[in-house]
């Protein structure tokens, strides 16, 4: 009761000056707040910002370090020196404690040149990375790439945020990575009947304009694995595979990606010619 009692009284006879009922407060006071909340937003976004670029630059100097460290080792390791070894050990358990947050921050294809050596140490790893071509050799051709293009349809220049692999009716299309399935979308507009697959790292996969789907939402899928079928539904004017990469909720170029385990694998067969490629299990 005895609170009830002040706040009435405190409104009924406020302290002077304090707290102002907001019809007092003046047009030019509610500016000011404005301007001084909008300046301190700006002021923490900026932060954030500016600290993930630079995070993302440190990272990136350090494990191009890392692994040129990782490259010259391998030159030594050969020679069999219990000592270079020891080295080699240090560095990739180093490399390891950094390499998925790494991944996870980088915005696009070209950071992971850089990571070749320590590929070449883990190629199971880009099971989990879009890299490699949705369909199967000889199936294709590469139609249209990304960026800006007279459309096909609406004749006007628009950004492309993926590639066009063109194809025959019906041949097979398969997950670039391993992931989940989390759309399965039918429409007679824009991309058609399209999938999009959720992988690690924030990446994401979109396969458009298709036939048939063979996948349902929320099922695992392995890099490799058959998804569905080359089609020419949506806004579409033959038929292709519409293939875009989504990386942090951002479409970036696919174009380095499409041959990013089989260069990875070319440099270990190199090395070691009986390394053999696996593909869903089988040799490839
Ligand atoms: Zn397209």
């Amino acid at each position: 009761m005895k609170v009830f009692e002040l706040t009435t009284n405190f409104w009924k006879n406020p302290i002077k000056g304090f707290p102002k009922p907001l019809k007092m407060v003046t047009r030019k006071e509610l500016w000011y707040v404005l301007f001084l909340g909008t300046a301190l937003l700006f002021y923490v976004f900026q932060r954030i910002l500016g600290n993930t670029t630079q995070q993302l630059e440190d990272n990136t100097l350090l494990m191009s370090n890392y692994n040129e460290q990782l490259k010259t080792n391998e030159v030594f390791t050969n020679k069999d020196s219990l000592i270079a070894r020891k080295e080699r050990e240090k560095l990739i358990l180093a490399i390891e404690e950094k390499i998925v947050g790494h991944l996870y921050q980088i915005p696009d294809y070209s950071y992971i040149t850089s990571l070749y050596p320590y590929l070449e140490y883990a190629p199971d790893l880009l099971a989990q990375i879009p890299s490699a071509v949705p369909l199967e050799n000889g199936d294709y051709n590469l139609s249209s790439t990304y960026g800006h293009r007279l459309h096909p349809i609406s004749k006007e220049v628009k950004k492309h945020y993926g590639i066009d692999l063109a194809a025959p009716m019906d041949k097979p299309v398969y997950a670039s990575a391993s992931g989940i399935v989390l759309k399965v979308i039918d429409s007679q507009k824009g991309y058609g009947t399209h999938i999009v697959l959720k992988h690690r790292f924030g990446f994401q996969t979109l396969y458009g304009h298709l036939n048939k789907v063979l996948v349902t939402k929320g099922q695992k899928v392995e890099q490799h694995e058959l998804i569905a079928t080359v089609g020419n539904t949506g806004a579409s004017t033959g038929y292709h595979l519409h293939y875009e990469i989504i990386k942090n909720g951002l479409k970036i170029n696919p174009i380095q990606s499409l041959d990013l385990k089989r260069n990875i694998y070319l440099r270990l067969m190199a090395l070691n010619p009986r390394t053999k490629i696996k593909k869903n299990g089988k040799d490839r």
